[in-house]
């Protein structure tokens, strides 16, 4: 008999939520993390009287109900609402693309005139790209021409995509861009979600919630004492990196990531709103993003009289950065789906959460995710 039913590496919201549910059930666990705090990427640290969102912005939503009831059981949410703001070469315009963005634009006023502007520019596109013999689009600037017209592409598109890529969008396949919605509506709201906030007073209310009454260890490294932790708990739930698990034996998985640059500035309100992209090329940040809008309303804002901001850069992942987005190309595939292979055959080692499944997870899922490896191993 082992001292642990389960041992979970990894706090972050799959392991957290996961310990939850089994610690609730009576088995005994232990959650160990190598980073000096519990939480993964949605942990926040309080400077200056506001949460800070270390590894990058996170809002919450969903439209499933039972996700949003289960973290509500944790913590309460509040009313925050993602209306993200584009700035391209010094003027403002609302996002996802609606008819506040088509009156920014263009001055159009009814859904019929945005409609009738946007269709001719995705003809001139379509006549273009004809004109030069090809029937589909070649590159990623032909798909979102063909998609949206000239006007939102050069503005809104082209410059955020060339920095988040780190390419030109002539060099980018066409597929990376499927759908461009455009909504002939006054609606700032960038999720369809029936459901989004942040949880009153920060994330870590959320995870030291989920991990209240369970045995924690941060600062330790699974793989630095690998053979101690295998032999104290009955399985594993692994929440690290699949490659790195099997030592890299294929060959190592790639990332993207971004590198954050925080500033501390003394005025209450620097941009008036949580998150503003910053669509020209020229400017060598994707985003700069104002944390305490996410948890600020009103005079709030006003009562603390510091602000932070972090601006985002776009930036290829090497060793020693934070592994943020997998890169879904054929040689990644590939090498996921041969680690994989292992991790099927494993007896008493569980894989989750999106670097064990090298799989770009938002909140919600990640924690339905956590909900069925539960249910699973409660049916065995
Ligand atoms: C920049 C960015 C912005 C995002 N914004 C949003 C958003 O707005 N809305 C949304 O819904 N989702 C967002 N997400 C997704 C969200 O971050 C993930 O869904 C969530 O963090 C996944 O949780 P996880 O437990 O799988 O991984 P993580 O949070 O990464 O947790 C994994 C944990 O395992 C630990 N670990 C790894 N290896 C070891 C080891 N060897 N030993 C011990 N511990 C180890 C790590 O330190 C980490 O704490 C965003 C993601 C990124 C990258």
């Amino acid at each position: 008999m082992k001292q642990f039913d389960y041992l979970i590496v990894g706090s972050g919201l799959f392991g957290a939520t996961f310990a939850y549910l089994v610690n609730r059930v009576g088995k005994k666990c232990l959650v160990i993390d190598k980073r000096p705090h519990l939480g993964g990427n949605v942990y926040c640290e309080n400077v200056e009287g506001i949460n800070v969102h270390k590894y990058g912005a996170h809002i919450f939503h969903t439209s499933d109900k039972q996700i949003w009831e289960f973290v509500n059981s944790i913590v309460e949410f509040n009313r925050y609402t993602n209306s993200p703001v584009a700035n391209y070469k010094g003027m403002l315009y609302n996002l996802p693309f609606n008819m506040n963005t088509f009156y920014q634009m263009w001055g159009v006023v009814t859904p019929e005139q945005a409609f009738a502007k946007i269709e001719a520019q995705k003809q001139e596109a379509l006549s273009a790209m004809r004109a030069e013999g090809a029937t589909e689009p070649r590159n990623l600037e032909e798909q979102a021409l063909m998609l949206v017209g000239k006007d939102i592409y050069e503005k809104l598109i082209k410059g955020y995509t060339e920095k988040q890529w780190g390419r030109k969008c002539t060099e980018l396949p066409a597929f990376i861009i499927k759908r461009l919605p455009v909504r002939l509506v006054f609606d700032n709201n960038y999720f369809n979600d029936k459901y989004q906030g942040i949880p009153i007073g920060g994330y870590n209310k959320l995870i030291d919630g989920l991990l209240a009454g369970i045995e924690t260890k941060t600062g330790t490294d699974f793989f630095a004492d690998r053979v101690h932790w295998e032999g104290l708990a009955e399985k594993i739930v692994f929440t690290g990196k699949i490659d790195e698990f099997y030592d890299y034996r294929f060959g190592k998985l790639d990332y993207r990531t971004v590198r954050f640059e925080d500033e501390i500035l003394d005025t209450p309100n620097y941009q008036g709103n949580a998150v503003i992209n910053y669509t020209e090329r020229d400017v060598p940040y994707t985003r700069v993003i104002e944390h305490k809008h996410f948890e600020m309303f009103g005079q709030e804002v006003y009562d603390v009289p510091k602000t932070i901001v972090s601006r985002e850069y776009s930036v290829e992942w090497t060793d020693g950065l934070e592994p943020y987005y997998p890169v879904n190309d054929q040689r990644n595939g590939e090498l996921y789906k041969r680690y994989k292979a292992l991790a099927d055959n494993e007896q008493n080692v569980l894989f989750g959460g999106r670097l064990a499944e090298y799989k770009y997870y938002d909140m919600a899922p990640v924690i339905a995710s956590a909900m069925n490896l539960f249910r699973m191993q409660v049916e065995i």
